[in-house]
């Protein structure tokens, strides 16, 4: 399994976001498998960088690019008063969290800002302008029915026969977490167009074997 080099895993580490160290390792690893591909790699839900890192990296070793998808203004769990708000992350100036400011430290700390294009909108007009085929498609963005489901279907279809589709979140049992991913992720194997292949706590590494989504 691949691994990411010392100085890419401290500043994961180092870095403000919701990537356990254990995903994070899996997630690198399936991102080195799919960028032989020579496609781009593409993340829903960049937050602050944390788990872009690794993406970058992988893509830095296979050549090709890391796409980011955030519209940076925070999922509904993140906004004030919710469990994962994080005052720091608010632009005072206009009251709203603003978390670009924060990813492109990030990136420029680990060194990995030339890796990366950071595409900032909402996924579902960002998949529809998307033109060009991916080897891996990263789905850690909304975690409502809404917007795992538009993220889903507006990126499946972008992602190559032979590619990679990680969903983050995966909770089967309700009592550990919402189920928006846990459905997305049956729709997958429900298709017939992926076939599991890890499982890493709730990070699940699916590979497209055919078409339909
Ligand atoms: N991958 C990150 C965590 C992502 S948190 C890490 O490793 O730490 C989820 C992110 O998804 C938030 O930053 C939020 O702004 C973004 N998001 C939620 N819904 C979105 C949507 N519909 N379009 C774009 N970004 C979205
Ligand atoms: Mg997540």
């Amino acid at each position: 399994m691949a691994t990411p080099k010392p100085q890419t895993l401290a500043a994961f580490e180092a870095a403000k976001g919701f990537m356990p160290v254990g995903e994070g390792l899996a997630l690198y690893a399936a991102a080195t498998d799919a960028a032989g591909l020579g496609l781009p790699l593409l993340e829903v839900g960049t937050y602050c960088g944390r788990s872009t890192i690794l993406l970058a990296d992988a893509a830095r070793e296979a050549g090709v690019p890391a796409l980011t998808v955030d519209h940076h203004r925070g999922s509904e769990e993140q906004q004030p008063g919710w469990e994962y708000h994080d005052p720091t992350v608010v632009d005072p100036e206009v009251g709203l969290m603003d978390t670009l400011p924060a990813f492109r430290r990030t990136l420029h700390r680990a060194g990995l800002e030339e890796h990366v294009i950071a595409l900032v909108g909402r996924s579902p007009q960002v998949a529809a302008a998307w033109g060009g085929p991916l080897g891996f498609v990263f789905i850690d963005g909304g975690h409502t029915d809404e917007h795992a489901t538009g993220d889903y279907e507006g990126w499946v279809p972008h992602l190559a026969v032979g590619g990679t589709l990680v969903i983050h979140d995966v909770f089967p049992d309700p009592a550990d977490g919402g189920q928006a991913p846990y459905r997305i992720y049956l729709r997958a194997l429900a298709s017939g167009a992926f076939e599991e292949v890890s499982v890493t706590d709730s990070l699940r590494v699916l590979r497209r074997t055919g078409d339909g989504i």
